[in-house]
């Protein structure tokens, strides 16, 4: 069995339902559990600042899936919460991330993990070290640390991930 980490976002439309939707969709994928669930975050934008503030989270997962096919889950869980809602605003309404997979490194053409640009996002960070505290990187085995939280605000308390898959 496989452990992976994947990062969430959200900033259009009913971004809650979207994150929970997406959650409740890999959950659903056969050979896919979701284990663990962090707090939800809000983040204001950085770069583009016309759009809306994000909901970040990370969720841990258990799967018999490798890598690739992982990413092909999560492309389709975007796909299909995409398609259905916000069609006027664009493709995606959901931003599935792979962090980390086991302690592996990859750098595929089309897959990179850990997530190249993960140790500078704390959006990533706050919600990832959360869950997963003493978390390292997989080749450097130095632990994941948030330097710099500005602009990170809890916006929703832990459920929990029972909580979070099957309440309201
Ligand atoms: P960023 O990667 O900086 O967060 P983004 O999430 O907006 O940017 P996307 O347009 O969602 O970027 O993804 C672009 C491509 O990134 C995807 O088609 C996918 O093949 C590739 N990719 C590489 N590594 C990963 C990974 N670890 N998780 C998800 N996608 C990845
Ligand atoms: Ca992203
Ligand atoms: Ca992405």
């Amino acid at each position: 069995m496989n452990i992976s980490y994947i990062s969430i976002g959200s900033n259009i439309g009913d971004r809650l339902h979207h994150l929970k939707e997406a959650v409740r969709a890999l959950h659903s994928h056969g050979q896919i559990k979701a284990t663990k669930v962090s707090s939800i975050y809000e983040t204001a934008p950085v770069g583009y600042t016309e759009q809306a503030d994000f909901l970040n989270l990370v969720v841990r997962v258990e799967t018999s899936l490798d890598p690739h096919e992982l990413l092909a889950a999560c492309q389709n869980v975007e796909n299909s919460l995409g398609r259905v809602r916000d069609i006027r605003w664009g493709p995606r309404t959901v931003d599935l991330d792979i962090l980390l997979f086991n302690n592996d490194n990859i750098e595929a053409e089309n897959l990179i993990v850990p997530h190249p640009r993960m140790g500078e996002r704390a959006f990533v960070l706050v919600p990832l070290l959360e869950i997963a505290p003493t978390i390292g990187h997989p080749v450097t085995g130095i632990p994941f640390a948030v330097t710099d939280d500005d602009g990170v605000v809890l916006w929703k308390k832990p459920e929990g991930v029972e909580q979070l898959l099957f309440g309201e």
